[in-house]
């Protein structure tokens, strides 16, 4: 008979996971508490208008194309994927833009248009990143069980290029001497949740690898994604139950057995895998915990949250794909943003047009536009209810002084708010820390919750919770990583890979 695997959860991590367990053969049940699948990776619509909730870039295809390779499937047969071109916009304080691309030679002009004297910089760069992420890419996809795990040889042989003690922007100081190229290889630090300042060296390579590998598009946006994989997840026999809120982990002793739905339903299985928000889900699911007790998981660092407005216009802007705004005082905000606590509208701010490449999204003339603004985890204890409508003006206010979208509040057909807040009342994510804990090296690798849980022994985690951390491709790692891990467990032999 099948063992019975439940999955809490139909975020990307848990589909993921679910696709590659349904491929070997297990019974894989899906409990969602939403009407549809894809948590951050989600859409919802409003009107004519759809919009991706979260996830809009999508960096290293190949690592979902490999999911969908390992669980017998080609990617290509559900969605387009398409890379694009230039990368995005990038405008500074000072009007400055930039434009850069996966070609390197239209990379290379770009930078001599705007950064005449960082070219060389630039190629001397990306040679030295190159070498460190050969070494470094292998070791984010192993499992970090105990302390013995960095004593691989893999682990060893990259520890020099992780430069532990550094932080990125020190890494990029002894490159470039340009403050906005400085901050073009380093504001993707936002994808993580954290300053560029503070996150560790190692995420230097966030930028090499989008220079390297580029950005991508996915027709209908990338919640598409996650609608291929419960596809999957339905032809593999396995099932998907949305609106279903689970509550609780079932254990005996060290062990799962089951989880209680919010109606009191109980549900016997053999593994449970987390694909909920982890602090969430530890502090919610199970009564007795050692490890991820609520004072543990109250002293740990999160990332940033975010506050989104998106906008249905009636009108079509001549604006790139990405758009990525500077403000004034960056440095002091990104200090801020994880320090003080203080929210700013005119820092840095992203602006989604995927009107721009994709004419799916909306009616012909109108554009679904997703503008979001990095801002502190309810640790701040902002309350947003109060300020929300405040900030929305502050940030159009912004978009209308450093823009082309100068009108577009006469433009404004459909509009939607998320704070801080909302994300962690509407969406289970703990202090609304959307990008999950903090990934400081003390919280990476073995340091980060472990893909089998500490707590219990046939609970396993997958998703931007646990190793190794936040955004798409890593949640690709945490799937394979944690059902690997389940199937060694599950036949004893604890060499088993996927191939
Ligand atoms: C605004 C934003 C922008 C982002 N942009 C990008 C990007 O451009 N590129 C990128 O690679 N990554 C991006 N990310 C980060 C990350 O890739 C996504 O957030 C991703 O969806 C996280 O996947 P996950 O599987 O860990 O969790 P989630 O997507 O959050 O899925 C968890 C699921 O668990 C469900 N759940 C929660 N509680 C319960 C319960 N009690 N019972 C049943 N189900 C429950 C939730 O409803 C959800 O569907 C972004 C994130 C955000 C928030």
């Amino acid at each position: 008979m099948k063992k019975k695997i439940t999955i809490i959860g139909a975020g990307p991590g848990g589909l993921a996971a679910a696709m590659l367990l349904l491929s070997k053969g297990y019974a894989v049940n899906i409990y969602e508490k939403e009407c549809s699948v894809g948590g951050r990776t989600g859409r919802f619509l409003l009107g004519d208008y759809i919009f991706d909730i979260g996830s809009t870039f999508l960096m290293l295809p190949q690592y979902i194309e490999r999911i969908f390779r390992l669980a017998g499937k080609n990617i290509h047969d559900y969605v387009e994927i398409t890379p694009l071109d230039p990368l995005y916009r990038l405008k500074f304080e000072d009007g400055t833009e930039f434009y850069p691309s996966m070609d390197l030679e239209k990379t290379i002009s770009e930078i001599k248009r705007v950064f005449p004297d960082q070219v060389e910089n630039y190629l001397r760069f990306q040679h030295d990143e190159q070498y460190r992420f050969n070494r470094i890419e292998r070791c984010f996809k192993i499992p970090y069980n105990n302390l013995y795990d960095f004593l691989r040889p893999s682990f060893i042989e990259a520890l020099p290029q992780m430069n532990i003690s550094g932080s990125l922007r020190g890494r990029l100081e002894k490159y470039f001497t340009n403050e906005n190229m400085r901050l073009a290889m380093s504001f993707q630090t936002k994808y993580l949740g954290m300053s560029p300042w503070q996150a560790p060296s190692v995420y230097s390579l966030i930028s090499f690898i989008e220079y390297k590998w580029g950005i991508h598009h996915v027709t209908g946006g990338l919640n598409q994604l996650t609608l291929a994989m419960s596809e999957v997840v339905k032809e593999y026999g396995g099932r998907i139950y949305t609106s279903t809120r689970v509550n609780k982990i079932l254990t005996k002793g060290k062990k799962a057995y089951g989880i209680v739905l919010d109606d009191g339903t109980t549900v016997d299985s053999d593994y449970v895998i987390i694909n909920a928000d982890f602090a969430y889900a530890m502090s919610n699911f199970l009564k007795t915990k050692k490890k991820f007790t609520d004072s543990n998981l109250k002293k740990r660092a999160y990332s940033c949250s975010t506050f989104m407005l998106y906008l249905g216009v009636n009108k079509q802007y001549e604006i790139p794909h990405h758009n990525l705004i500077f403000g004034e005082d960056f440095k002091d905000y990104m200090d801020n943003i994880t320090m003080e606590k203080r929210p700013s509208a005119s820092s840095l701010l992203y602006i989604h047009n995927p009107a721009a490449t994709d004419s799916t999204l909306a009616p012909h003339g109108k554009s679904p536009i997703y503008i979001l603004v990095p801002v502190p985890n309810n640790k701040s204890s902002i309350n947003w209810d109060e300020i929300k409508h405040n900030f929305r003006r502050q940030v159009l206010d912004f978009i209308i002084a450093k823009t082309e979208l100068k009108d577009i509040e006469r433009h404004i057909e459909q509009e939607k708010i998320v704070t801080p807040l909302d994300w962690q009342s509407d969406f289970n994510v703990y202090n609304g820390a959307v990008f999950n804990l903090s990934h400081d090296l003390n919280q990476m690798f073995y340091f980060r919750p472990h893909n089998r849980s500490e707590e219990l022994s046939n609970c396993y985690i997958t998703g931007g919770g646990t190793h190794p951390g936040s955004g798409l491709p890593n949640i690709c790692i945490s799937s394979l990583i944690t059902s690997e891990l389940l199937i060694r467990d599950d036949i004893g032999d604890h060499r088993w890979r996927f191939e």
